[in-house]
């Protein structure tokens, strides 16, 4: 069967195809997107219906397109960010092909490059970047049988309120997702239980500045890897109502009762760990030395920001963290549904080349995969902590397009070098 030959496939168009194409395109590479829904369609269909951006329109962006329809320092609402990546493949003439799936990715026997199998056609490529996303399959950990009687959806799936049963929800997991939609379920007054494990929450705002711009100046989007012992700490920020730090005392005052990790499961009853003060206190914790260093960096730095004493009040941990409940029967607690914020794994079932560890995670440095040829976009820490948001992408879409770059640069002069010999024969 013939196959149309493309000298770079990129695999989707969320951020970061968008921003591969845009590198590509500016050093002139050929290059083909193919997107198996729509751009940014983790975007669209991927995320609860209230979900704004996690920092300001001013920074959650690529260079040369801003937000025009939203204040800098407001947060754009997801389906605005989706149609930002719209114009902006629009305005660089992104080659994208969407509604096109990829099966599968092979080496070419005996030829370079790879064999891609799609829904619609064969391409050869002899390059391929893969922007399936950090995100990709949702994550629930087997605690509670399917049969349980309990409503049981993944955070992914949660579009409203009104989208549950009538009826209590447990939200397990207090990262940016769980907490959001724990305080979502509260304000539409449904008792919510919210279990939170370990977690760093900066304050959205301090003296000032924004969280995003605290995270710049103070070096840490650029940090390589996550510090020693908080590989499995979640992130709770929002952009939700204006942009507010996550505050768990606040929400516990809402209604919202907050238990420690969710454990285990038996005979409807559900077990939470006697981790919750200690999870809070390390959350505090994680603020307040955010608050420490950037009062150094002003001070060091001279800057004229204004003082803010107030943000160090934490308040007394609320009655659900002194005397916390650590068994829960679903059924006499009135407990309808549980969304499960626990995060997500990745799914490379269609990328059959050698760039996958025995558990099918990437093996790469940098984005640049074990297998010659193969890269990697978008994934978390992928050379920063910033790799995986809207900022950091952009950067590292450079980098792997540098790297294709050179390897052209190297088969020129290997084609160049037959030519010659050629001739002179
Ligand atoms: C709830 C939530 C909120 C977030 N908020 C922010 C935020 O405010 N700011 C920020 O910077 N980051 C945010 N992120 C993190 C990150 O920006 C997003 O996850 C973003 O969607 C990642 O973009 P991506 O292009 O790398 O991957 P994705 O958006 O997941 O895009 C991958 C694309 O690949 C396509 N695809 C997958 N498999 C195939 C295949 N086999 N063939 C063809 N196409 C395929 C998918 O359809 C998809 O469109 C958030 C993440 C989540 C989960």
């Amino acid at each position: 069967m013939s196959s149309q030959e493309i000298e770079v496939l990129v695999v989707g168009a969320g951020q970061a195809g968008v921003a591969m194409s845009a590198h590509l395109t500016e050093r002139g590479i050929p290059h083909l997107v193919l997107e198996r829904g729509r751009i940014a369609e983790r975007w669209r269909s991927g995320r609860w219906d209230s979900l704004v951006a996690n920092g300001p329109a001013w920074h959650d962006r690529f260079p040369g397109l801003e937000f025009d329809d939203v204040d800098p320092d407001g947060f754009a609402p997801k389906e605005r960010v989706a149609d930002y990546f719209v114009a902006y493949a629009a305005m660089t003439n992104a080659p994208i092909r969407s509604g096109v799936e990829v099966l599968s990715v092979r080496r070419n026997d005996g030829a370079p490059g790879f064999r891609v199998e799609t829904t619609d056609g064969s391409y050869t490529a002899r390059y391929v970047v893969a922007a399936t996303g950090p995100f990709q399959k949702p994550v629930i950990p087997t605690v509670i049988p399917a049969d349980a009687g309990v409503e049981q959806l993944h955070s992914s799936d949660y579009r409203n309120p009104a989208q549950l049963p009538e009826g209590g929800v447990l939200v397990v997991g207090a990262g940016s997702s769980g907490v959001q939609i724990a305080d979502e379920l509260r304000r539409a007054g449904r008792q919510v239980h919210l279990s939170v494990g370990p977690h760093d929450r900066p304050p959205r705002r301090y003296r000032g500045r924004d969280n995003v711009w605290w995270l710049g100046v103070l070096g840490k989007w650029e940090a390589s890897a996550p510090a020693a012992g908080a590989e499995h700490v979640t992130i709770a920020v929002s952009g939700a109502r204006g942009g507010r730090t996550v505050d768990f005392r606040e929400l516990a005052e809402s209604g919202i009762t907050l238990v420690g990790r969710t454990q285990d499961y038996a005979d409807g009853v559900i077990r939470f760990g006697g981790d919750l003060a200690a999870n809070i206190h390390a959350g505090d914790a994680n603020y307040l030395s955010v608050l420490d260093e950037a009062d150094a960096y002003i001070e060091r730095n001279g800057l004229d920001l204004p003082e803010e004493p107030e943000a160090r009040i934490l308040g007394p941990d609320p009655a659900c963290v002194t005397d916390p409940v650590t068994e829960l029967d679903l059924a006499a607690a009135g407990i309808t549904s549980i969304v499960w914020a626990t995060g997500f794994g990745v799914d490379y079932g269609w990328l059959q080349v050698d760039a996958l560890d025995a558990a099918g995670r990437p093996v790469h440095q940098r984005g640049v995969s074990a297998e010659r040829g193969v890269y990697f976009l978008g994934l978390p820490w992928q050379s920063r902590r910033g790799s995986s948001f809207i900022w950091g992408v952009w950067h590292d879409a450079g980098y792997i397009a540098d790297q294709i770059q050179i390897q052209r640069t190297y088969l020129s002069y290997e084609n160049a070098a037959v030519a010659a010999e050629g001739a002179a024969v």
